[in-house]
């Protein structure tokens, strides 16, 4: 038997901007539900990331055949979708979705009270006028409807609620933010950062700006740098809904967060022609069950949201809520990443870096800033690190024994590697839409994705790992050698950074601040000396 039950706002979905919307919302006095598909986190039961790897029973390798039979596209986000932390990621069996073949397209999702903002990779840069301004220049789909000015005051506020940790550069590509003090670099780090600094005058290289505190902020403790925020952090020292957004609201009194609540569709009201209602049903008993309220706000991550959109059909929008004009779910953009180099540093033998840095470098947009790019638009950035190998170089030797065991205790040479980000632009031909045949575990209709990529990423990936004036001694390196060269669509970030063997690193992608990564065996065709 249907439930109702009343609210001033409706939340679909408790992450990174269902959280933000919650805390807002409770703050201003609302009564609050925030409807959440996922289970309960508990960060003192479910949070991992002091457990050492031989408590596990594959010592943080995971089981395979299992995780290939319940999560196979989770998996493919390698670095944080492992032993430990698998359960932050969808069950693919219970979510599934369509492509066709030869469009593959690797969705990454969490499904739990947080979603992904207990595995995202915290990097946080503020867009520029470059970026507001572009559409209009470059005549690409719609002028933005605001510049960097409207919209600077708001990344002041939600910076300073989560706490940004980078150093101010003064670029006009990227604004600098309200940080907290930045992380140190490591010394190859500095190397480069300065062979970058007097070589080139188009570019530069900085700490990464990250959600993690380097000092107590807003009752939260400054991080610890054990390294391995994809486990959950117990002492709430990386920006997450659960640590930051839902408990204030939770504080206000005026929050009712319920799990399990697998939201089907919006309900339209012909007769005031708004949103009067969710339908939604429950994740465990399957019942369903209608929430009534003022404001929705749906937070279910970009394509989640858009098939709720889509499966709210009424009368009155047969194809949709939101989409009388059929252009609901097309344009469906991602960052293209992964080109990139990697290269041995020398020297610093006497060195180690200082803990697991959670977080690694940034080297903002200078394609298309102060010159321009005949053969793409826009630009990319790169992010990357550098550190010292450890005892995982093991995996790509050969060798067996004491000996062999004991030479891996001794630390490796230091490596550096950066991968670029670059912007993919809209295009309708890249668009999801419902299968009303094809159901998810609670008879939810589901989604086929078509996207591939289009000419102007290419360009962005060819330019970013091409040598383009670069040589192994202009950033004090050795063996540069470019990586992930890519010209098919890729979703698949496991790939892309070439990061098979990071268990022993415990950095991430978007750290690699322990880089001893071992870089995909690419094929030689793939693969490219930078100073060739
Ligand atoms: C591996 C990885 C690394 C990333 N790193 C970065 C980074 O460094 N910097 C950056 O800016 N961004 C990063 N991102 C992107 C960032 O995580 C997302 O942009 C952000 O989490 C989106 O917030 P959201 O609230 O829209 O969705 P989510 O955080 O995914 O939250 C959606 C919530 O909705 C719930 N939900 C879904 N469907 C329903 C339903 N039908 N009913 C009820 N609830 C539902 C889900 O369970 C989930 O809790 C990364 C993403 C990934 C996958
Ligand atoms: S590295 Fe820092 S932010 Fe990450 S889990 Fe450890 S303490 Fe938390």
């Amino acid at each position: 038997m249907a439930a109702t039950n009343t609210y001033d706002a409706v939340i679909v979905g408790s992450g990174i901007t269902g959280g933000w919307a919650a805390k807002e919302l409770t703050e201003k006095g609302l009564s609050v539900l925030v409807l959440e598909a996922g289970r309960t986190i508990l960060p003192e039961r479910d949070y991992v990331e002091h457990i050492p790897a031989w408590e596990l029973k594959f010592r943080g390798w995971d089981n395979r055949a299992e995780r290939m039979a319940t999560q196979p596209i989770q998996r493919e986000c390698y670095y944080a979708c492992d032993e430990y932390s698998n359960k932050f990621f969808v069950s693919d069996k219970e979510n599934p979705y369509s492509t066709d073949p030869n469009k593959k397209f690797s969705w990454i999702r969490g499904r739990q009270v947080g979603g992904k903002s207990l595995t995202w990779g915290r990097q946080s840069y503020r867009w520029s006028d470059l970026d507001f301004e572009a559409n209009l220049k470059d005549g690409t789909a719609a002028d933005w409807p605001i510049r960097y000015a409207d919209i600077a005051p708001w990344y002041d506020y939600v910076e300073q609620f989560a706490g940004i940790s980078g150093q101010p550069e003064g670029l006009p590509q990227l604004p600098d933010g309200k940080f907290l003090p930045p992380m140190d670099m490591t010394c190859v780090e500095r190397d480069m950062r300065d062979a970058l600094a007097k070589k080139f005058d188009d570019r530069i290289m900085t700490i990464g700006r990250s959600a993690v505190l380097t000092q107590v902020h807003g009752g939260r403790a400054a991080c610890h740098y054990c390294g391995v925020c994809h486990r959950g952090c117990i002492t709430g020292s990386y920006f997450s809904s659960i640590s930051a957004t839902l408990p204030a609201a939770q504080k206000t009194g005026k929050l009712t967060l319920r799990p399990y609540s697998v939201v089907h569709s919006l309900i339209f009201d012909p007769k005031t022609r708004k949103v009067s209602g969710v339908r939604v049903i429950d994740a465990q008993t399957r019942n369903t069950m209608e929430f009534k309220g003022r404001i929705f706000f749906i937070n279910a991550s970009s394509l989640e949201s858009t098939r709720i959109l889509l499966n709210s059909t009424s009368p009155e929008f047969p194809n949709g809520l939101a989409n009388s004009s059929g252009e609901l779910g097309h344009n469906l953009m991602d960052h293209h990443m992964g080109a990139g180099a990697s290269a041995t540093m020398p020297g610093h033998e006497d060195k180690m870096p200082f803990g697991n840095r959670p977080n690694g470098i940034y080297i903002p947009r200078f394609r298309n800033v102060k010159t321009k790019q005949k053969e793409f638009l826009r630009g990319y950035g790169y992010q990357g690190g550098g550190s010292r190998e450890g005892w995982g170089r093991g995996n790509r030797m050969s060798g067996f024994g004491a000996d062999f065991k004991n030479a891996l205790k001794k630390p490796g040479q230091w490596r550096m590697s950066i991968g670029g980000f670059g912007e993919c632009l809209p295009n309708h031909d890249n668009y999801v839409e419902i299968q009303k045949d094809k159901l998810d575990a609670w008879g939810i209709p589901t989604l086929k994705i078509n996207c591939a990529w289009v000419a102007a990423g290419l360009g962005h990936s060819r330019d970013g790992n091409g040598a383009h004036g670069t040589r192994s001694e202009n950033i004090r390196a050795e063996r540069a050698q470019s990586s992930a060269r890519r010209e098919e669509p890729v979703h698949d970030r496991r790939r892309l950074h070439g990061l098979q063997f990071l268990r022993q690193s415990l950095a991430d992608v978007h750290g690699a601040d322990r880089a001893s990564v071992r870089f995909r065996r690419l094929a030689n065709k793939e693969k490219r000396a930078l100073t060739s």
